[in-house]
């Protein structure tokens, strides 16, 4: 069985947002900008999280990605890791802003998660205090050594770089590629900000990245990916890790998508810049069958756009925060 768009794109690829709640407050994503998380009865359970993972792998659904929020901050999260590891899907990641990693690190392993992707805007102290509004980049980096103690292979770190901001630090994440075995991935600054304009003036061009890394670390393009997935993968010439790009804004991927976004209140998502949703904890509530949901995961994929909108000429305002979408 397989989850086939009307582009032939095959969506075998769920992304699951476990809470709206996070320990971090940066200011380009303000998760809850101040206002309380959602009240619990609207957040989907564990149990209604594993049923839709069930029906989606009876669709076709092989990779997961939980997120949030922050995920590591909901009680019981190893425990759903253990159960989602079972669940039929095959290679599943977490992506977390590191916190309170260096606690999970080993357990989530033990688990049965595959990968952990470290959200990580700035390696100086002061300037993740700025970015962030906590001073926790101790706390990230001891995270990061855990989950290489404890047996994940390939540690990704992504960075959005944001002008005025971190711009400075480009070639301190290349140097951290370059001297270690680590992907860290520069991710283009998106139009979220709970319902506020897009600060577009601080929008930062991977292109624009790359000529300041080339002017140190000559950049090779990885030529066969494995599995091509959105990042542009460069090694640095005598480097031992890799440096992505993930192009969002500047040069699209649409194409190659094969998501879909399971937001923490339980609405499907078929576009990360679409404000269409699709809800699945109503009719679960109301007691639709296994085969009735799988209409419903059906119905949103035949819905998916064939691309993003064009950002720069029909700007948008999102409606939600990546906290609630899952970024
Ligand atoms: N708390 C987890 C974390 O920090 O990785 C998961 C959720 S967080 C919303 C996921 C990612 O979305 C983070 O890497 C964050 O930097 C990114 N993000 C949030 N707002 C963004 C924006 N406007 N543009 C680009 N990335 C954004």
């Amino acid at each position: 069985m397989s989850l086939i768009d009307p582009y032939q794109r095959r969506i075998d690829y769920l992304r699951i947002s476990i809470t709206d709640r996070c320990n971090l407050n940066c200011f380009y994503c303000r998760p809850l900008g101040g206002k309380p998380g959602l009240p619990h009865e609207l957040i989907l359970s564990y149990e209604e999280i594993l049923r839709i993972v069930r029906v989606a792998v009876g669709l076709g659904v092989r990779k997961a990605r939980v997120t949030g929020g922050e995920p590591l901050l909901r009680k019981g999260m190893v425990d759903f890791i253990a159960r989602l590891s079972r669940s039929g899907i095959e290679d599943l990641g977490l992506t977390t802003n590191g916190i309170l990693l260096k606690g999970f690190a080993r357990p989530l392993r033990e688990a049965g998660l595959n990968r952990v992707n470290i959200s990580l805007d700035s390696l100086d102290p002061r300037n993740f205090q700025r970015i962030t509004g906590s001073d926790g980049l101790g706390e990230v980096l001891a995270g990061i050594e855990k989950a290489r103690e404890a047996g994940f292979q390939k540690i990704k770190i992504n960075t959005v770089l944001i002008k005025e901001t971190n711009e400075d630090e480009i070639l301190d994440f290349a140097e951290l590629a370059f001297s270690r075995e680590i992907e860290v991935r520069f991710i283009e600054y998106m139009p979220y900000l709970n319902g506020k304009e897009w600060q577009r003036d601080l929008y930062l061009q991977a292109e624009e990245v790359k000529r300041v890394i080339n002017s140190r670390f000559p950049l090779e393009p990885v030529e066969k990916q494995e599995k091509p997935g959105v990042a542009e993968m460069y090694r640095m010439k005598g480097g031992r890790g890799t440096i992505g790009f993930i192009t969002s804004i500047s040069r699209h991927f649409c194409e190659r998508c094969n998501r879909i976004r399971l937001t923490a209140d339980g609405k499907l998502r078929n576009c990360l810049f679409s404000d269409e949703e699709i809800d699945l904890r109503g009719p679960m509530r109301d007691g639709v069958s296994d085969p009735e949901l799988a209409e419903i995961i059906r119905g949103s994929v035949q819905k998916k756009p064939e691309r993003r909108p064009d950002f720069f000429c029909s700007f948008k305002k999102c409606t939600r925060t990546m906290n609630l979408i899952g970024g």
